[in-house]
């Protein structure tokens, strides 16, 4: 069955760097409202997995302002951690989102349990997982990813996050020093959106 064209949408995260890049990946047909246009807070992500919180989030959204709500959980994996932070990775960066600190324990972690780390290959991806929810309760939900490895250092002020250390592969710039616009065309959240905008 064909879904019906999408007019309005919540773009459902408090995270201005994901609002910033969600909007500029959608059509400009589409009316686009943010959390704050209905002075919403966050629910509390308690899934498993960044489908699980995506969906979470989107649920929440969607029934607070009755408006179709698309939202996001991603984050990082680093392999010799055991894929830390994961679905943690906002958690790092405390009450505060503070980034700095997320990073500076990324590279504690590294310290303590990767020998020689800076002069190694230090696998990490990011994940995103994308869901739409519709207010009569249907939702999707797609995943992208985006191979890479951690930088030695952290390295440029462009994005957000854990961009700063993030080396997409093929690259020997981090997110950080890529200028916004071009990270947008092949990150995660790009690929998660190449998904599911067929249901737009
Ligand atoms: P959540 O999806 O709101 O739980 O947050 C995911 C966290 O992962 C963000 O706060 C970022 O720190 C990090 N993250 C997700 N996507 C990116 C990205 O594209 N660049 C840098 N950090 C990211």
């Amino acid at each position: 069955m064909k879904s019906k064209k999408i007019s309005q949408l919540l773009i459902g995260t408090n995270n201005k760097g994901k609002l910033r890049e969600i909007k500029a990946l959608l059509p400009k047909n589409i009316k686009i409202f943010s959390t704050s246009d209905f002075n919403l807070r966050s629910p509390k992500e308690n899934g498993n997995t960044f489908s699980e919180n995506s969906l979470i989030k989107a649920k929440f959204f969607s029934k607070k302002s009755n408006k179709i709500c698309m939202s996001d959980d991603s984050g990082l994996e680093i392999k010799l951690l055991d894929n830390q932070p994961g679905i943690y990775s906002a958690r790092w960066g405390g009450k505060k989102n503070n980034f700095d600190l997320a990073i500076k324990r990324v590279f504690k972690k590294l310290d303590a349990n990767v020998s020689n780390w800076r002069n190694r290959n230090i696998k990490a991806k990011f994940i995103c997982a994308l869901t739409i929810y519709w207010p009569d309760g249907k939702f999707k939900t797609t995943i992208g990813k985006i191979e890479g490895r951690i930088s030695a250092n952290k390295i440029g002020k462009k994005g957000f996050g854990y961009d700063p250390i993030f080396i997409p592969q093929g690259s020997k710039k981090t997110f950080g020093q890529i200028l916004p616009k071009k990270k947008y065309k092949i990150d995660h959240r790009y690929k998660a959106f190449q998904k599911i905008k067929k249901f737009l």
